[in-house]
């Protein structure tokens, strides 16, 4: 098994709580934190919401 662990995509800080969302072109799945989710959100056209990730 690999280790249960996600590094924010943006600010790479590892964190307990992460987001899956898509936020740019091409539109791939990455993991944020809330703080970044908050930023890419905004005013995103692109932005999809795929689920919560809890370890
Ligand atoms: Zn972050």
């Amino acid at each position: 098994m690999k280790q249960r662990i996600k590094h924010c995509n943006l600010c790479n800080v590892d964190f307990s709580t992460m987001y899956r969302v898509q936020y740019k072109n091409p539109k791939e799945w990455v993991f944020v934190c809330k703080e970044c989710l908050l930023e890419v959100k905004k005013d995103n056209p692109l932005y999809t919401y795929g689920g919560t990730w809890k370890r």
